[in-house]
């Protein structure tokens, strides 16, 4: 908590406005995340795609009335907001990180952080997990480690905790001295040094010498001395540490040997001078070092080996993204079943929060463990942030939940246990709902998904929404700040899901959206995407539908907007963009269409031309780059021509994804962004800089072994030219899969490895050759991702990456996910 009066002392701000401040209770710097207005302070912060202050007007509205801004006109401030208190200092970013760093030195209690190329969060939250039984944690949420994110942990802090781990990322050098005074750690680890950021940097030496700032005032830095650069920059700064090391018996922990035994890794290790052996539940690399990690610290602290094992049997690998999933009837699951403390559930109700589409939204939420608070208090701020998300439903399991259940306004249900809910469950109970699972591991929520998850032929196309919004962001850094940008969700979003792609746009606020059919538009307005919204190809059948659901129509012949204005209402505005053919010769208007166009628009004023456009028949190819500025160049003119006659203003695009790129001078008003969204660049000359967007994975059915000289599949084109051993995997030429990959034109990935198609590809099915690989039924095969690109598959078919996207059929479960 904080005054109003110490904040301005402490962020040197200046003071603009003092009206009766309230305690500061809540840092808030993304409009989206309001929940207390009354006891919240804004830090308006500029970023390179958007800017804090444009949302002062609706947080004004929605009763926040403390606020830190960087520019504004006193006068006219005062004048907008008569009852705000309001600072005005440099840079509204470092006064929001020294906020925190006055809070972090409020407290003496020990403090891990935690920093390093990978494995930050995972060991991070193994720790607090490993370190409960006698600590109360205060940790990042998620992977909070960023300018932003470190702030907002740390502010978590509060008197009853007895330990805080927060974890700290950077891209580039400078950053880590902010972060340092807000986290302070007393114990530091260091959990690796890889390639990852290294672009931000000069040099691996800077990269680690930049990210060591952390710890320079440590009592005790651990990390492994196998990393050379590390160990020899920790060794010059002389920072007091712990080791451990595979290489090194001098370090203070000497790993003598791992060996895996089933899903487990016995680990062989000198401590003290003592050989001793220990087990954990992990084989994959990654694990086990960020395990040892752990022991490091759990051995350090001195804590007994049964009672080491004791803890390491219990850790759980980490979900590191929260998952959106198709569910039975309709509903969507987000499921986050990993842990559940509140920062956690913050998120995650906001996650759950942001999705627009209509129908409840339900959580269903185990115990709590490890809060700060008392009981009562801790279920008390659950109801409450609950009942300001606009949650309409509530399903609590646990003992603890349900003794507190009278907390809970509206509907709610209570279980005593998982078993309880599983016993009673019935599906027709839930029907078009938007379902937070949220439990601590104990509770084994993972039951529950699998009872709402619909069942399926084990194919999934799973999308990256940060992928998503990285591509996003990267188009955006190219537009000039005033070009407006339509981004192209038609063909279900390239084959990536309407509304769920549709949903993010919003919540990252571009400015149009564009679809083909009528039937699309009005299936995104009834999962309530609001955004302007145009139709490309809306047939005349549609017009009342359209004008319904305030959709706008793309207008490209004059019989087209003839059959338009004959039935609109008086006084009633529409909104229309004309489509104009400077070239593609598929659909638009032609300068000898002008005059009638004109005659027709005038006697119907009431129709708006929105916009006008046109489309570049060959913008990914740079052999048309002349016949591109041809058409940029008629349509400039024609354009023109069309705004003189309006009288008004008409917004003026012609550039889709590729364009964006070659002929970025050529932005006009508006640019229409499509393939480059979901990862693939048309030019081919800027793909390093895209995400790929989407997996398309499918599971091994069946392993056979074939006989030389037999054959596989329809037709018996493949054959066993010498014994072979093949795999059936569960996609087919109906799920999307073209059929010209048969015959070893195709190839999936198993386990990182390309197999072969053999034979035909079937209509649910097809074959693949694993002969010699270790395969077996059950294993998932990737039939297209960031190891197998899309690119290359076109090619190799010869056609173009929006074919097999938009192919992927919709009986193909799509999954969405954050990272
Ligand atoms: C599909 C489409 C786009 C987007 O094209 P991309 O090549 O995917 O960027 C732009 N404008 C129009 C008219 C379209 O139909």
């Amino acid at each position: 908590m904080l005054t109003f009066q110490q904040l301005q002392s402490i962020t040197q701000g200046k003071e603009v406005q003092f009206v009766r401040p309230l305690p500061i209770v809540h840092l808030l710097t993304d409009s989206r995340k309001l929940s207390q207005p009354a006891g919240s302070v804004f830090f308006a912060i500029q970023g390179k795609y958007n800017d804090g202050h444009k949302y002062l007007p609706q947080l004004y509205a929605q009763g926040v009335r403390a606020f830190v801004l960087e520019q504004g006109d006193l006068e006219e401030l005062k004048r907008l907001y008569p009852e705000a208190n309001i600072l005005l200092v440099e840079n509204s970013l470092e006064a929001l990180q020294r906020v925190a760093a006055w809070h972090r030195a409020q407290f003496s209690i020990p403090v891990i952080g935690i920093t390093g190329s990978n494995g930050k969060t995972i060991v991070k939250e193994w720790l607090s997990q490993l370190l409960s039984p006698e600590e109360l944690v205060v940790k990042s949420p998620r992977s909070y480690n960023s300018q932003l994110g470190v702030p907002l942990s740390v502010w978590q802090l509060q008197p009853n905790h007895t330990l805080g781990i927060f974890e700290a990322g950077i891209s580039q050098p400078g950053e880590m001295e902010k972060l340092q005074p807000i986290i302070r750690p007393t114990l530091g680890i260091f959990t690796n040094i890889g390639t990852a950021h290294d672009e931000g940097f000069t040099s691996r030496e800077q990269k680690v010498q930049e990210k060591l700032k952390l710890f320079k005032d440590v009592e005790r830095l651990f990390y492994c001395s196998d990393y050379k650069l590390l160990h020899q920059a920790v060794l010059l700064q002389s920072i007091n540490s712990f080791t451990w090391s595979r290489q090194h018996p001098e370090a203070n922990l000497y790993i003598n040997a791992t060996t895996t035994a089933g899903h487990r890794t016995i680990i062989v290790y000198t401590f003290g001078g003592e050989k001793q052996r220990l087990a954990i539940p992990f084989t994959d690399e990654a694990s086990v070092e960020n395990a040892l990690h752990c022991l490091a610290i759990l051995l350090h602290r001195g804590l007994p080996l049964s009672e080491i094992q004791d803890r390491l049997d219990r850790l759980h690998p980490v979900a590191m993204r929260l998952e959106m999933k198709e569910a039975i009837n309709g509903c969507y699951l987000i499921d986050d079943t990993y842990n559940n403390d509140l920062a956690g559930l913050a998120i995650a109700l906001d996650l759950l929060a942001n999705q627009p589409q209509r129908g409840k939204r339900t959580v269903i939420l185990s115990d709590l463990l490890e809060s700060g608070l008392s009981e009562a208090a801790l279920y008390s701020q659950v109801a409450l942030l609950i009942q300001n998300r606009g949650i309409d439903k509530v399903i609590g399991i646990g003992p603890t939940i349900s003794h507190h259940q009278l907390k809970f306004s509206g509907e709610a249900l209570f279980y005593g246990s998982t078993r309880d809910f599983l016993q009673q469950f019935k599906a027709e109970d839930f029907r078009n709902e938007l379902i937070l699972v949220k439990g601590a591991r104990v509770f084994g929520f993972e039951k529950i998904v699998q009872a709402f998850q619909q069942k399926v032929h084990g194919t999934v196309l799973e999308v990256n929404l940060d992928a998503l919004v990285h591509n996003l962001n990267y188009y955006r850094t190219k537009l000039a700040p005033d070009t407006r940008l339509m981004v192209m969700v038609k063909a279900f979003a390239y084959g990536s899901g309407s509304f769920e792609v549709a949903n993010l746009l919003q919540f990252h606020r571009v400015d149009y959206l564009a679809v083909a059919y009528v039937d699309e538009g009005v299936a995104l307005r009834e999962n309530g995407i609001t955004l302007p919204i145009m139709v490309m190809n809306p047939s005349p059948d549609s017009f009342p539908k359209l004008r319904q659901y305030s959709l706008e129509p793309e207008i490209y012949a004059l019989e087209q907007l003839q059959a338009f204005v004959t039935s609109l209402e008086p006084d009633v505005k529409y909104k229309i963009h004309l489509k104009l053919d400077t070239g593609m010769h598929r659909l638009g208007f032609v300068p000898e269409d002008f005059e009638a166009l004109f005659a027709l628009l005038a006697q119907h004023p009431q129709v708006q031309v929105a916009s006008t456009f046109s489309h570049l028949a060959g913008a990914d190819e740079a052999i048309h780059n002349d016949f591109s500025q041809l058409q940029i160049s008629r349509f400039r003119s024609m354009a023109t021509a069309l705004e003189e006659r309006l009288k008004y203003k008409v917004i003026k695009h012609i550039l889709n994804s590729a364009g964006i790129v070659r002929f970025p001078e050529h932005q006009l008003d508006m640019v229409r962004l499509g393939i480059g969204l979901y990862g693939v660049e048309a030019t081919g000359s800027e793909q390093e800089a895209l995400r790929p967007v989407s997996t398309l994975k499918t599971t091994v059915s069946q392993v056979k072994s074939i006989k030389q000289g037999e054959t596989v599949g329809y037709s018996r084109k493949g054959i066993a030219d010498v014994a072979k051993t093949t795999a059936t995997i569960a996609i087919g030429y109906a799920d999307g899969y073209d059929r010209r990959f048969s015959n070893g034109v195709g190839e999936v990935l198993i386990n990182g490895q390309r197999c072969p198609l053999i034979g035909n590809v079937c209509m649910d099915m097809c074959m693949i050759d694993v002969t010699g690989l270790q395969v077996k039924a059950g294993d998932t095969a990737i039939v297209f991702g960031p190891e197998l690109t899309l690119v290359e598959l076109a090619q190799r078919i010869g056609t173009i990456p929006y074919e097999l996207l938009t192919n992927v059929s919709t009986r193909v479960k799509r999954v969405f996910y954050s990272e």
